[in-house]
């Protein structure tokens, strides 16, 4: 086992591998991708491609790691995680360093992410502790009736790109304390940290082929694993598109699924909210990450008493965002994560103006090189527009007024969506009614979004199924046996 000195991330942006059965390898074929820093689009590193040869491999150490992890005692498995969390946590600098290169978020919000995923693997370790079953009233003497938890199997896990180590490390974790083993499918765009992640793990002790990772065609990958035999469970963070299409072929094959897809969250600001906090905390929620966030605050409903003091505070604090490449000192608002994304805003901003709304800020790219997009606010953009129909996933705010707060649950609701929404209000009637009316599966009042561990974390709606936080998010991973034992 090499130690945390020898596996600290230097610098240089690494060549990144496959982590199959114990050995960190390339792909049968030898087959790379390039892996290019969004702020400058040029390559800095390259990403191994399994091949289905790879993907059985996983599979086949999959299966014989999870027949040891299955049967190391619950307090072992967590000793385990938190030394991995003490590994992510020392290492933290480095591998967030790598995450902005890959990614391009700020420095200080990528380190962020990478210190979380430390309080998540230790939250999840404990909470393994506390599955337990049930013994039950017997209806006959001599009888007894229990319920068992036991892990569902080897889990395939499918992560994207927007935080390369936090939507892994709440499946991971979920995965491992229940005792499951798991081939994470993680995102070729930002390869480097979720292999640190994986890393910290194997330094740790999980042993070998407990913990699987691979890159290549999300598409020949997903089709390949979700159908193998030796997949017991399927979890996925994306799209909603590619979310149904995953769901149905997993249902085809009778698998476990948790589905955590996207949102367009409302954020509904009634005319008693402080209005100055509501704008800059809606604001700063809303570049974090350069809105490449799935519940990131979108619809702003603004009550029309306050709707004209809200944009003008909230346009201010968007325009105080400083762009640059992430590594830079005073970077608060990174490039976008791919090409795909500068060309997306570009397409909602023209098809909002076009339909009539004004541009308050924003509205186009800035500079030539790499994928910076400034910081968009659209006012009473149509609610047929593909601002208020896709969602934008980028640093575009859609303001619009309301009178009642029924009109502004009703506006909430109208997407086919229900990841996350907010609310800004004095009134604890207000709270009560949005508490009450809103379809979404997270609501923050008068604050930003803290997804705690503890807390559930998943959709309802088009956003999908499942839990990633909470004891809920263990469920996923477990089965539940029921035995009757007559002692004769
Ligand atoms: P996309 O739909 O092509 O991909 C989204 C993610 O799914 C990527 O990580 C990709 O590798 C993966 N993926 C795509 N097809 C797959 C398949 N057949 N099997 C397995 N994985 C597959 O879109 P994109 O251009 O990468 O991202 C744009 C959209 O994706 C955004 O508009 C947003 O809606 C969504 N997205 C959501 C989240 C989230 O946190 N929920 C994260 C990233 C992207």
């Amino acid at each position: 086992m090499s130690t945390a000195t020898e596996n600290k991330p230097t610098a240089t942006y690494p060549n990144v591998q496959l982590f199959i059965g114990g050995q960190w390898r390339d792909g049968s074929e030898k087959k790379k991708l390039a892996v290019n820093d969004p702020a400058t689009g040029k390559p800095v590193g390259s990403v191994a491609v399994a091949t289905p040869a790879d993907l059985d491999a996983a599979c086949a150490a999959a299966l014989q790691g999870f027949d040891v992890w299955r049967k190391v005692p619950a307090a072992e498995r967590a000793k385990t995680m938190r030394e991995a969390a003490r590994l992510v946590r020392e290492r933290a600098e480095g591998i967030a360093r790598w995450m902005v290169q890959e990614q391009g978020k700020p420095l200080a919000e990528a380190k962020a992410e990478v210190l979380s995923a430390g309080d998540i693997i230790e939250w999840f370790a404990a909470e393994g502790m506390r599955v337990h079953g049930r013994i039950l009233q017997p209806r006959q003497a001599g009888v007894v009736q229990q319920v068992l938890k036991e892990p569902v199997g080897p889990v395939a896990a499918f992560t994207p790109w927007n935080f390369p180590i936090n939507q892994v490390v709440r499946k991971l974790s979920a995965a491992l304390t229940t005792g499951c083993s798991i081939i994470v499918k993680a995102p070729e765009e930002t390869p480097a940290s979720p292999s640190e992640l994986i890393r910290a793990f194997a330094d740790a002790g999980v042993p070998a082929g407990v913990v699987n990772l691979v890159y290549g065609s999300p598409a020949e990958i997903s089709q390949y694993l979700i159908p193998h035999p030796a997949i017991r469970k399927i979890t996925f963070t994306g799209s909603t598109p590619v979310g149904k299409q995953l769901a149905a072929l997993a249902g085809q094959h009778m698998k476990r699924v948790t589905m955590e897809l996207g949102g367009h969250a409302p954020v509904i600001v009634a005319a008693d909210a402080d209005i100055p906090r509501a704008a800059k905390v809606g604001a700063l929620a809303k570049l974090r990450n350069a809105g490449q966030v799935c519940i990131s605050p979108t619809r702003f409903l603004v009550h029309n008493d306050v709707r004209k003091a809200f944009v003008e505070a909230f346009v201010a604090q968007a325009k105080a965002s400083r762009l640059g490449h992430g590594l830079e000192p005073g970077t608060t608002l990174g490039p976008l994560a791919n090409p795909r994304r500068l060309s997306a805003m570009q397409k909602i901003t023209d098809d909002a103006l076009t339909r009539g709304a004004q541009l308050a800020t924003g509205g186009q790219r800035v500079g030539s090189e790499g994928n910076f997009f400034a910081p968009t606010v659209i006012v009473d953009a149509p609610l047929d527009s593909l601002l208020l129909t896709e969602e934008p996933f980028g640093p575009m705010a859609s303001v619009r007024g309301f009178d009642k707060i029924e009109e502004a649950i009703a506006e909430a609701n109208r997407l086919p969506w229900g990841l996350a929404a907010y609310a800004f209000t004095a009134s604890l009637k207000t709270a009560y009614e949005l508490t009450q009316g809103i379809q979404t599966g997270m609501l923050w009042i008068n604050q930003a979004a803290a997804p705690w561990a503890e807390m559930p974390f998943g959709g309802v709606k088009d956003s999908g199924y499942g839990s990633e936080g909470g004891p809920e998010a263990l469920e996923a991973y477990l089965n539940t046996k029921s035995v009757a034992v007559l002692n004769t």
